[in-house]
């Protein structure tokens, strides 16, 4: 008899519905861009799809989703308008989000270029609780679009904006943020994927899973900054649109053969070269190294010190 009744229960609990982790979450959706289809020309891909369109399709995706497991979802727009960084920044703050959000995609002059950037702000020692939100994301959007066989970066937004970062992230501070860049509109064959509304669930399911994945476990503190690294000069965002930008990959190849050859002075050159012109990409962690290990053959030691301190700080290597 007690038998049937354990057996009984054991029924009815498998019968109600799981709780999810994020349920009472309060997540803010940061939709990147909006509003500026007749201003701005280079956040468009090949055939017209624009990035401020794809970010929105998928925020919303991502809403529904993460409304059905009772997260408390907010979201800095909702329509293809302009709202500035500081309102959202706000936005999120004032409504006390347990998490942050930007969902953008990205663009490079070079077309054949495609994969995943996720960028946190300041230094990793400090900010552990995006940088593991980070490595979450990025994981997901590479399986869930790259089928895994993709490099990825997840580095600092200060590799793209030396000397404060990003808007956003940085006015969220203190909340686990992220910008994830799932992937690039510029690659021909990558804008008309996503221009489908099925793909572009399918990257706002790997966002949820990845949110799962995060809330599952402890979550660690936001540090005050307080490491300082010496801002590295690079080409901004419409800068790298340019043609002379096209040579990232070849400026690093041509560094490792100087570097082979013991020619420091040009090896140095050539990484910085790359490094300048594309320094979130997924060689650029490899890129600032060799920059260290030069420096430190040519005996410029407190130089090679603060190149090493970037590697650490604002690349993090994901496997
Ligand atoms: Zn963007």
């Amino acid at each position: 008899m007690h038998l049937y009744i354990i057996i009984l229960l054991l029924l009815l609990s498998a019968c109600q519905p799981a709780t999810s982790v994020l349920s009472g979450k309060v997540i803010c959706l940061d939709a990147g861009h909006g509003g500026t289809a007749a201003t701005d020309t280079y956040r468009v891909g090949p055939t017209g799809e624009r990035e401020e369109w794809i970010n929105l399709r998928v925020a919303k995706h991502l809403k529904e989703l993460l409304k059905a497991e009772h997260a408390l979802v907010m979201m800095t727009r909702t329509t293809d308008t302009a709202v500035s960084l500081s309102e959202r920044a706000e936005l999120a703050k004032a409504q006390g989000a347990d998490v942050f959000l930007s969902i953008h995609h990205n663009a490079t002059a070079d077309s054949s270029v495609n994969f995943p950037i996720v960028y946190y702000h300041g230094n990793a020692s400090e900010n552990q609780a995006s940088v593991r939100l980070g490595e979450l994301v990025i994981r997901q959007l590479r399986a869930a679009l790259f089928n895994d066989s993709v490099a990825m970066s997840l580095v600092s937004d200060h590799t793209i904006f030396p000397k404060s970062g990003t808007a956003v992230l940085r006015g969220t501070y203190g909340i686990p943020a992220i910008i994830g860049e799932a992937t690039f509109f510029t690659n021909p064959t990558e804008e008309q994927k996503l221009k489908s509304e099925a793909y572009n669930r399918r990257e706002a399911e790997a966002y949820r899973d990845a949110l799962r994945e995060f809330f599952a476990e402890p979550i660690p503190l936001v540090q005050e900054k307080k490491v300082r690294v010496p801002p590295f000069t690079v080409l901004q965002e419409a800068e790298r649109m340019r043609p002379e930008a096209l040579a990232w990959r070849e400026n690093f190849e041509r560094g490792e053969k100087q570097f082979e050859k013991q020619d420091w002075p040009t090896a140095y050159d050539y990484f910085t070269q790359s490094a300048r012109s594309f320094p979130d990409s997924y060689l650029a962690r490899e890129v600032h190294h060799y920059r260290a290990l030069i420096l430190e053959k040519m005996d410029s030691l407190e130089a090679a010190g603060i190149a090493q301190q970037r590697v650490n700080e604002y690349y993090v290597p994901v496997k």
